[in-house]
């Protein structure tokens, strides 16, 4: 028996043929596929901070971490001993250091000036790509990180409020004190829209808001409202005008704690680091945050961001799943082979990896999207009408990409101890949270009918970008066709996934990608079968994916 074997294996035999852990990895540097992507939309620049990010990221201690945050979830203290309500939320150390390091690096707002204003590109890659890094190694405690930086985008409707607001949220300290936000050194941001009767439909909400004093007195419920440590929330309610948006903070202005008591914490398939609350609003205080009435435009500057999150974040978790497939096949040896050698793993792998080619470049397209449409109509355009479509695309695409990584691992993907399992339970919330499948497709086409022109133009550039790779014109024509149809609803699907489709195939293309020809001809030219390994990839394709997935080692 071998040293080793005396040391970590059994005393009744060698353990052998087993992967070595997956750790201190520079999530940055060994993927190929996302620097290509952060060159090419123009955050270049960043690849040395980004290198240190990712190997900090990728230690062992960083992922161990992540495991203890998800099998500690939080706990709500509803009342103290004496029946006094204390409606506070305990976490475990290891979250509040994920909290510590994402904020530090300013994951929550470093797309903003300390005035509120959008800061200069590439400030949306550059973040996304470090958005994409911490989602593979815990995904939980994101959820605040991205309600923080995406209220900004609401609290704009009162320049006053944003003010003052803006010194704490921008601070890179992570302040988890229950206490007035105005003596904390840094705060986070919450939002509460759901209500038990209906989430996507939020013009049902029933609670209700009065006018008191300088603000509203709020009562009624929250069936979701995540983070709830969070130091304000942006929420719905009723008030004299109509569904109106609020800034809900955790203390009254003269220092009480402010009426919202928290019924339940809810007991989720996953997202387990992250606690989503049941709440109850007892005249909670709140501001008003725009016109009584525009509720819904007002918070839907701010749901735009939490998409593009939502689909970052399902990126970083298929990518973690795909590396861990790799790094598990090219150690482990079946019927005298390394898996990674065996055809058919290979054409499984390749067709993972192609798939998430053209995932990041999608991801990392659109938020250069998010950099310039402050200067650049067109640019903005594209951003109106893809966001939803890549949310839906990617968040629906992860669980069934992380299921097949998973299954590379044989036994070992299925059991607690590794990743996939976490990463699988984890994936489907991208796509349900901030507006579930159909309503994203149902927003494509609301933005194609009311932007006919700008969605037009958005089309045209993708088909020109896209040009001469297979399948692209008669996408173009079917999704230029039918969207604007009066069958477009019951057909959104097939649309919207045409056109997140035709979007990487033109993401992969202006980059310069060679997997911009297999990915147009297995995905928009023949449809991909209905699992992953069925994309027909010839042998130079294939062993060029699966090169750029990880360095061998
Ligand atoms: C872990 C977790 C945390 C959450 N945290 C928060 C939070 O912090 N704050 C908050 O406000 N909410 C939160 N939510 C709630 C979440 O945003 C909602 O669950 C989501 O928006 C869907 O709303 P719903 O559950 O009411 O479903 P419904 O609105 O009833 O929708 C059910 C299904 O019907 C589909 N659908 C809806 N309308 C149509 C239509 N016209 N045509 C076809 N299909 C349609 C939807 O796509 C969905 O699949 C959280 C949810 C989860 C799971």
């Amino acid at each position: 028996m071998t040293e080793h074997a005396m040391v970590h294996g059994s005393p009744t035999h060698e353990v052998l043929n087993q992967s070595p852990p997956f750790a201190d990895i520079d999530l940055f540097s060994t993927d190929v596929p996302l620097a290509d992507a952060v060159a090419a939309n123009g955050a270049g620049t960043e690849v040395l901070a980004l290198s240190a990010f990712g190997r900090h990221w990728g230690t062992a201690e960083m992922l161990e971490l992540g495991r203890l945050a998800n099998e500690n979830p939080p706990k709500l203290r509803t009342f103290d001993a004496k029946g006094f309500r204390r409606d506070v939320v305990e976490f475990h150390p290891s979250y509040h250091q994920f909290m510590r390091e994402s904020i530090g690096a300013g994951l929550h707002a470093m797309t903003w000036t300390a005035e509120g204003s959008r800061a200069a590109a590439p400030a949306e890659v550059a973040r996304a790509a470090r958005y994409y890094m911490v989602a593979q190694v815990e995904n939980g405690h994101m959820c605040p990180v991205t309600m923080t930086r995406a209220c900004v985008g609401a609290l704009a409707a009162d320049p006053t409020l944003l003010q003052q607001l803006m010194p704490k949220i921008v601070s890179r300290d992570y302040d988890p004190s229950f206490r007035r936000w105005e003596g904390k050194s840094g705060i986070t941001l919450g939002m509460g829209m759901t209500e038990k009767q209906g989430g996507t439909d939020v013009r049902a909400n029933t609670t209700r808001a009065v006018p008191a004093g300088d603000g509203y007195l709020i009562t009624g419920h929250k069936w979701f409202m995540s983070a709830p440590m969070c130091d304000a929330f942006l929420v719905l309610a009723q008030a004299p005008g109509g569904l109106t948006c609020f800034v809900m903070p955790r203390f009254r202005p003269d220092g009480a704690v402010n009426g919202l008591h928290f019924q339940r914490l809810k007991d989720k398939l996953g997202n387990r680091s992250n606690a989503s609350s049941e709440v109850e609003f007892v005249d909670a205080f709140a501001w008003r945050l725009g016109e009584e009435g525009r509720g819904v435009r007002t918070i839907i500057e701010m749901v735009q961001l939490t998409r593009l999150d939502c689909a970052i974040a399902s990126a970083g978790l298929m990518r973690m799943a795909l590396a861990q497939a790799l790094h598990h096949a090219r150690h482990r040896t079946v019927f005298q082979k390394h898996l990674a050698d065996q055809p058919m793993m290979r054409s499984v792998i390749a067709d993972l990896a192609l798939e998430m080619e053209g995932v990041v470049a999608l991801v990392m397209r659109l938020a250069r999207a998010f950099d310039r449409a402050g200067a650049d109509p067109a640019e903005a355009a594209f951003a109106r009408l893809m966001t939803p479509a890549v949310k839906y695309f990617v968040c629906k695409t992860a669980p069934a990409f992380i299921y097949e990584a998973m299954e590379c691992l044989g036994g070992n993907g299925y059991v607690e101890e590794g990743m996939l399992s976490r990463l699988y339970r984890e994936a489907p919330v991208n796509a349900i949270w901030e507006g579930s499948g159909n309503v994203m497709c149902l927003d494509v086409l609301r933005a194609a009918t009311r932007e006919v022109d700008a969605s037009r133009a958005v089309l045209a550039q993708l088909e020109k970008q896209a040009a001469g790779l297979p399948g692209v014109s008669e996408a173009v024509r079917v999704i230029g066709q039918h969207v604007l149809g009066p069958a477009a609803e019951a057909g959104a699907r097939v649309l919207v996934e045409k056109l997140a489709l035709l979007a990487a195939v033109a993401a992969l293309h202006t980059s310069g990608a060679r997997a911009a020809e297999p990915f147009a001809r297995s995905r928009l030219l023949n449809a991909r079968g209905a699992t992953f390994g069925a994309s027909e990839l010839d042998a130079g394709e294939t062993a060029l994916l699966i090169d750029r997935v990880l360095p061998a080692d």
